[in-house]
């Protein structure tokens, strides 16, 4: 079965069943109604945003979800607390990202916990925020449906809609990003932040230069800072980016000294609570990611 479920998800049967699908399903996918999730026998907990969102999409209609790193807080340095080693106990599957990012969770969930990342085609080990490369977080909905289905034969069906479904999205989203990408008259991304958008700026060819390093919580060292306004002055850069969910100190510090202007990119491993009611897809923050890109970079579709 598992091997079935894979030959399925081959990638030219892939691109024929989306014809097919879409063929027949021109309207969006509908979200859930109401808050209430409907009961499933299959229960699964999801360690952050990036797993929840796309539990959301690739589990529909199939299974429970349930978030563990709660809303305003980021996968980090997480340390979960006693209700969520409850949680965890409640499920049968605990989806992750990887142990870079979420160490705790292979630990805590043992034979349940299962790494979205596996086989991914793109990975820099010094670099957990893979879900930031969308060939990667296509294969890392496959990988969720995959160890639904190798439990579950039942869903190989509505599993397969679903990933269809995902893939249509992603694969809007990518075209477009290479519409606007390939044209801008900038490629230095000047981040206050972390090192969340390495992925995409390589695939577009773009230079990523995060004020810190791999972890969302790092200090910026008074050096760093300097060389980084040294920069933006030498270059006159007119935008710099930051993370909306960042303390805005910095970066406004930033921008009083150079004159530069705030763009905010989303790193989906960290939501607020609005976010996280809103039911904010993949889809919808890259975009949001996009126009901010777009228009610090000066890029003409
Ligand atoms: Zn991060």
């Amino acid at each position: 079965m598992k091997e079935n479920f894979r030959k399925i998800l081959s990638v030219g049967a892939i691109a024929a069943l989306t014809l097919m699908f879409t063929a027949g399903c021109a309207k969006e996918p509908q979200s859930q109604q109401g808050t209430a999730q409907a009961s499933y026998a299959i229960k699964t907990a999801e360690a952050d945003y990036v797993a929840y969102s796309l539990a959301e999409q690739v589990l529909k209609d199939i299974a429970e979800i349930k978030m563990i790193i709660p809303p305003g807080s980021q996968p980090h340095g997480f340390e979960p607390l006693p209700k969520d080693i409850a949680e965890i106990e409640k499920a049968q599957f605990l989806f992750y990202i990887n142990d870079r990012l979420e160490p705790w969770a292979k630990k805590l969930g043992g034979d349940k916990a299962f790494p979205l990342e596996r086989n991914l085609p793109e990975v820099d080990p010094a670099d957990p925020h893979v879900w930031m490369d969308f060939d990667n977080i296509q294969v890392m909905a496959e990988n969720m449906a995959y160890y639904i289905s190798s439990q579950y034969p039942d869903t190989e069906k509505q599993l397969l809609k679903n990933i269809l479904n995902f893939h249509n999205e992603v694969d809007m989203v990518k075209r477009i990003y290479g519409q606007m990408l390939s044209n801008c008259e900038h490629k230095d991304i000047y981040h206050i932040g972390h090192l969340a958008f390495g992925y995409i700026a390589k695939r577009y060819g773009l230079n990523f230069k995060p004020l810190t390093g791999a972890k969302a919580d790092a200090e910026p060292t008074p050096k760093d800072m300097a060389e980084m306004i040294k920069s933006i002055k030498e270059n006159k850069v007119k935008y710099i980016f930051t993370e909306e969910t960042l303390n805005p100190a910095i970066s406004q510090a930033i921008a009083r000294e150079t004159g530069a202007q705030i763009l905010y990119l989303h790193t989906i491993e960290h939501v607020t609570k609005q976010e996280f009611e809103q039911k904010m897809t993949y889809r919808q923050l890259m975009l949001k990611n996009l126009d901010s890109l777009a228009k610090g970079l000066n890029c003409k579709a």
